[in-house]
């Protein structure tokens, strides 16, 4: 089994947009509403309580590396300060959502994607990293397309 971490979006990115209320990476309005659906937040990685917890929608920009093509596309967060999840382990509140993984190289290039459904996560996530060329990865929703998470050998 490989090691890897698995990491919401930066705190920094985070903290701008709430204090702003508009995306950092492109300025444009953030939203805010009361969630009604599970998201996840993208900061804790934990899915939302519909109906009453108050969540931030902004526009984000997952890749770090300057030579990939930008991805700019919706994200939530909570509105109210969280913490950053960085971990080892897939957080059990995502593990029930439709996920997608998606295996990148160098400047970005997509090498993989698959789709997490007969097989556990973990293997899915194996078969993407068992690939040297597979510098990081990001976790997708495999119905709607958002970005959820980056993950990152150890
Ligand atoms: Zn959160």
């Amino acid at each position: 089994m490989c090691s890897y971490r698995i990491q919401g979006i930066p705190e920094s990115l985070a903290t701008a947009a709430r204090e702003s209320l508009r995306s950092p990476q492109y300025g444009h309005p953030a939203h805010i509403e009361v969630a009604t659906g599970y998201g996840p937040c993208r900061l804790c990685l934990q899915t939302f309580q519909t109906g009453t917890e108050e969540r931030l929608l902004f526009t984000y920009q997952p890749f770090i590396d300057r030579a990939a093509l930008p991805a700019p596309g919706p994200v939530f967060i909570h509105r109210s300060p969280c913490e950053r999840y960085d971990g080892p382990a897939l957080p059990e509140a995502l593990r029930a959502l439709p996920l997608a993984l998606e295996g990148y190289g160098a400047e970005g290039m997509l090498l993989s994607q698959q789709r997490v459904g007969a097989e556990p996560f973990e293997g899915v996530l194996q078969d993407v990293f068992e690939r040297a060329e597979v510098q990081y990865a990001h976790l997708r929703n495999a119905e709607v397309g958002c970005f959820i998470a980056r993950l990152e050998r150890r």
